[in-house]
């Protein structure tokens, strides 16, 4: 899938060369101005807007990186990820009865779709379904909270990762949308739990915060059919990725997904914290990060890096 591209006698991979394209592509993000720092939840606001990282993870275990990739930020709706998860192991197929796999074509946290389909979301990366799986986390596990930190820690392998409890509360002050979101399904009985016990989970893990090498490290699982490459172990089945992988291509970068997947060509996720994943099956994983959003909620940086990247390697996946 990626093409072979020689720079010098040496393949584009070789860790100096690639380190060299990821510079370049970088230092161009930085000519793009468009977009504005998340401020509906206050605490975000108050991240710099000129922070910029880009990191690529191979399965091969080499991690390469450029900018702030160490600095950590809040991983916001790429934590949708993790929930689903958890929540794939917990129920099985039973889970997709209570929420959908069709993109949703409306914003993020949009309410008119979910009043007219009786309160079942359109898929889980969307407020709608990460709520619902966080209802699904917070039945199903005696500490749902614990459940989700310490498969993070473990993905990445760094036993510090924790929540901004800032940025946690601050989105539990500001959370009236997603409040409206989780009573509306309560209404129709699709949330089994108290309300306000699977809002503080869903606020909280949105608050988790990590850096764009802890991201790659992650999801590199997802690029290996489902096992960890540096530890291993099978973290889902291959069939359990496959499905995350095409629901991040369906519906993970907001309604803008469908431009992305034409434009980029790779299951991807982001989240308004400015960050984006994307999953380059049997390669790696590109993790990008810059506070500034386009009008789709999107890293406006972000998305240019990661296209560009994809782009010059031929890593679409189409
Ligand atoms: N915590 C954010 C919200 O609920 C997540 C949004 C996102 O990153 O898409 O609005």
């Amino acid at each position: 899938m990626t093409q072979d591209v020689i720079s010098g006698g040496q393949s584009i991979h070789a860790p100096d060369n690639l380190k060299t394209l990821l510079q370049t592509i970088l230092q161009q993000a930085l000519t793009v101005n468009d977009g504005k720092v998340a401020d509906y939840i206050p605490a975000l606001a108050e991240v710099k807007s000129d922070y910029c990282a880009l990191t690529v993870a191979t399965l091969d275990g080499q991690v390469t990186s450029v900018g702030d990739a160490t600095a950590t930020f809040s991983i916001q709706s790429i934590s949708k990820i993790f929930g689903l998860m958890l929540a794939m192991e917990r129920m099985s197929d039973s889970l997709w009865e209570r929420v959908q796999m069709e993109p949703s074509g409306q914003p993020f946290n949009s309410i008119v779709q979910l009043e007219w389909e009786r309160g079942i979301p359109r898929n889980p990366m969307i407020n709608a379904g990460a709520i619902l799986v966080s209802d699904v986390l917070v039945s199903h596990y005696s500490a749902s909270k614990s459940a989700v930190l310490s498969m993070v820690r473990g993905l990445c392998n760094r036993d510090t990762v924790c929540v901004d409890s800032r940025v946690h509360e601050s989105e539990k002050d500001h959370g009236a949308r997603n409040a409206a979101l989780a009573y509306l399904m309560k209404s129709f009985g699709n949330i089994e739990s108290d309300v306000e016990e699977v809002l503080d989970h869903y606020f909280w893990q949105c608050a988790l915060t990590m850096s764009t090498e802890d991201l790659a490290r992650s999801f590199a699982f997802l690029a290996n059919r489902g096992k960890c490459p540096r530890s291993g172990n099978q973290i889902t089945s291959h069939r359990d990725a496959q499905r995350i992988n095409a629901l991040l291509s369906t519906s993970g970068m907001y309604d803008q997904s469908g431009q992305f997947a034409f434009t980029v060509g790779l299951p991807a996720k982001s989240g308004v914290g400015g960050g984006i994943v994307a999953i380059v099956p049997d390669y790696g994983v590109i993790a990008a990060w810059s506070p500034p959003l386009n009008s789709f909620g999107n890293s406006a940086r972000g998305m240019a890096m990661i296209r560009n990247l994809a782009n010059q390697l031929g890593l679409s996946v189409y």
